[in-house]
């Protein structure tokens, strides 16, 4: 009760500083404005910190009990604030180890202890039912071989072997966790013949030289390793053994041997401690330079031998089940346009900062949303939200979940939002071009808990603040604000890049360094003494998600933009048409690319114009026009459907956007306009040119949808 006498006294101050925002007639301003204080408000603090301490109080991996149980909590978390909610189940090979032996056989004997230990000052080491250190998906072996340190592992690494007249056939390999997505590592080196890879974390990148390790600060111990999946995501995420379809329990499975995304030689992730004994037991040439070097206390060598390392492995196979956890609010005025939100739930071990930090957002931004609908509001869309199970194996739950409902989600989706870890730092956004306008007003509106006038300065600030010479600095200042683009590593993959959902992930961070990614040590006592420890900056995500999902959902005419989106593409035609002349011996006619372009930019404009004529018209016209406007926004939302690639990308038919999709060679690194990139870089020039036409033609049929809804916006009276 005194919370709402509270809003009513708000409401005057917080109207009047109200600036224009995209899709919205100016009189229809001063009630959007007084519903975002609300889902500013709501966001809590102490819930933040309760509901981390609720969900990473045990560990919780998916395909087990505790992953079922935090599935259950935030089920009752939905329903208790009103909400309708239910848990959606599926199943996938989720495989975990029932043997692991990494053992030095010469010249002196050594065995890895592959355990993390508990530490006295956090009594979530302690927990029962950890998941050991090991990495799902490498297949089961037992090999024996001379050992080659790799450095990152990456192919320009091997290139750099080669010249110095080094081979890893037959041989093990020792690559550092670090410049790739870690499935890379032992793709890049069973492609080049070795029979096992050990991934560790050395010092240099998480560990004692970037600062104390844990529980003195918060970097990696000599023992804690990075657990992780390295299914090769690049091909397709989600269970292996049913691409392209979800699979619920009943599905039709793909045998295992004909999964193509499971790794083909062992691999297992070990801590520093384990890493030294192998690493100083190498001769051969010293590492070829500076970027090989670590820092343990050894000069670096290569190899090959004269350690000879067995590394043993065999794991479980089993099917096991996701729980995703689901929650609606159903739309009014267009309840088959849907508005996604989501994060994962599941963790390696506790998970306090990945996922919990995220997860416990979503929930506190949909009690804000549940305290609307209690003051009567219903939103014009409607709104879903979602805490994706399986995440860390492979993205399992969200993509089992978007492969389920391909059909609908195609013909509704009007966009789905992501995100996962946050931290202490400022905003972050990537996602889709034709949003990167509605990203920047909403930070422009949003409170910084840094003390910035607003969230979009204290991003500014914070780049300022990184910049290392006078030069970069001045950059930082008068950069405009910009999204970054999508490659994978979290749960949109499979909206944005297997069905064309525009997307977006938005979270904070960035100030913190921390060395406990998918360690027993990423405890909610680590969390809150290096991370966000107020929580002030998940109550800004929580206010950022509220703020974002509202306007989407209520928009009159949704804010996309396709300037934005041809300002963006044209950068990356213009970085493609260089790498090609200094790469490939033809030239890559780029005129096709480049008119449609110019088409899009066109459109655009006609677009901006007639939105601009339009809102200005106010609430009258969208009262007026509301049929109509269905019919239009829906066009604007299909849009991103219109750059999906037919085929899909050569080789990984799964990936099919024309714009965006994770590197064949990085994993999460994006490759924009990846067909034709990638050909570049591969220097095959026959593909680079096909791959062309079909961006090409993608972007002209974006330019004349765009035109058409300028056209159609322009017609309303
Ligand atoms: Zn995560």
């Amino acid at each position: 009760m005194r919370r709402t006498l509270c809003a009513l006294l708000l409401v005057p101050l917080v109207a009047q500083a109200q600036q224009p925002v995209r899709g919205f007639p100016s009189d229809a301003l001063a009630e959007l404005a007084r519903r975002e204080a609300v889902l500013r408000r709501t966001p809590d603090t102490a819930r933040l910190r309760a509901a981390m301490r609720a969900m990473a109080a045990d560990p919780h991996h998916a395909g087990f009990p505790g992953s079922r149980r935090v599935a259950e909590w935030a089920l009752r978390q939905f329903r208790s604030w009103g909400l309708e909610a239910r848990l959606d189940t599926f199943q996938a090979l989720m495989p975990v180890p029932v043997e692991r032996r990494v053992e030095m056989v010469a010249p002196t004997a050594f065995t890895a202890r592959l355990a993390e230990p508990a530490l006295a000052e956090d009594p979530d080491s302690r927990d029962e039912g950890q998941l050991p250190t090991y990495n799902a998906y490498s297949p089961d072996g037992d090999v024996t071989g001379e050992l080659v340190y790799v450095n990152y592992g990456v192919p320009e690494d091997y290139a750099a072997l080669a010249r110095l007249g080094v081979d890893v056939r037959g041989r093990v390999v020792i690559a550092r966790y670090g410049r790739s997505w870690r499935g890379i590592k032992p793709k890049v080196a069973a492609e080049h013949g070795a029979v096992a890879c050990i991934i560790y974390s050395d010092p240099r990148d998480d560990g004692y030289f970037v600062g104390d390790v844990y529980p003195w600060g918060p970097m990696r111990p000599e023992l804690g390793a990075q657990r992780g999946s390295v299914m090769d995501m690049p091909t397709y995420p989600g269970d292996p053994l049913t691409p392209g379809w979800g699979n619920r329990p009943g599905a039709r499975m793909l045998p295992r041997d004909s999964a193509a995304t499971i790794e083909p030689i062992p691999v297992l992730p070990i801590g520093y401690g384990d890493a030294l004994p192998l690493l100083r037991a190498l001769g051969g040439p010293v590492v070829p330079g500076d970027d090989w070097k670590g820092a343990l206390p050894i000069t670096y060598h290569v190899g090959p031998g004269p350690a000879r390392v067995r590394v043993a492995l065999r794991f479980d196979w089993q099917v096991r089940p996701l729980y995703n956890v689901v929650a609606r609010i159903p739309g009014a005025t267009f309840p088959d346009q849907w508005v996604l939100y989501g994060n994962h739930h599941d963790a390696w071990v506790n998970g306090a900062e990945d996922p919990v930090s995220g997860a416990a957002t979503v929930l506190e931004a949909a009690r804000g949303f549940a305290e609307l609908v209690r003051g009567g509001w219903r939103p014009q869309r409607t709104i879903q939200f979602a805490l994706w199970d399986g995440e860390e194996w492979g993205l399992l739950g969200s993509t089992e979940y978007a492969e389920a409902n391909a059909d609908a989600l195609r013909t509704n989706a009007v966009i789905y939002f992501n995100s996962d870890t946050n931290g202490r730092g400022p905003m972050g956004a990537s996602g889709s071009h034709t949003l990167e306008t509605f990203v920047r007003e909403v930070a422009r509106d949003l409170d910084d808990p840094g003390g910035r006038a607003n969230a979009l300065e204290a991003i500014t600030a914070f780049a300022v603040s990184r910049a290392r010479t006078s030069q970069d600095s001045a950059r930082a200042r008068t950069r405009p604000f910009r999204i970054g683009a999508l490659g994978s590593g979290s749960d949109y993959t499979a909206f944005i890049d297997h069905l064309g959902v525009a997307s977006l992930d938005i979270r904070h961070g960035g100030a913190s360094d921390d060395g406990i990614y998918h360690s027993i040590y990423d405890s909610y006592t680590h969390y809150t003494r290096f991370n966000d420890t107020s929580f002030v900056y998940g109550r800004a995500q929580a206010a950022a998600m509220g703020t974002a999902v509202l306007r989407m959902a209520d928009a009159p005419v949704l804010p996309f933009s396709f300037s934005d989106a041809a300002a963006t593409y044209r950068r990356y035609a213009a970085e493609i048409d260089t790498l090609a002349r200094r790469t490939l011996a033809d030239t890559l006619d780029m005129a096709h690319l480049t008119s449609a372009l110019d088409a899009l930019a066109a459109a655009g404009a006609r677009f901006d114009s007639a939105l601009a004529r339009a809102t200005s018209q106010g609430s009258a016209w969208v009262t007026r026009n509301q049929r109509a406007l269905g019919t239009i926004n829906r066009l604007i939302y299909q849009s991103e459907r219109d750059l999906m690639h037919p085929l899909g990308l050569p080789r990984r038919p799964w990936y099919r956007h024309a714009i965006y999709a994770p590197g064949f060679y990085t994993g999460y690194g994006v490759k924009t306009m990846p067909g034709i990139r990638e050909a570049v870089e591969q220097q095959n020039f026959a593909e680079a040119r096909s791959q062309l036409s079909v961006v090409a033609a993608t972007i002209g049929l974006l330019a004349a949808r765009a035109d058409r809804v300028a056209s159609s916006l322009a017609e309303l009276r």
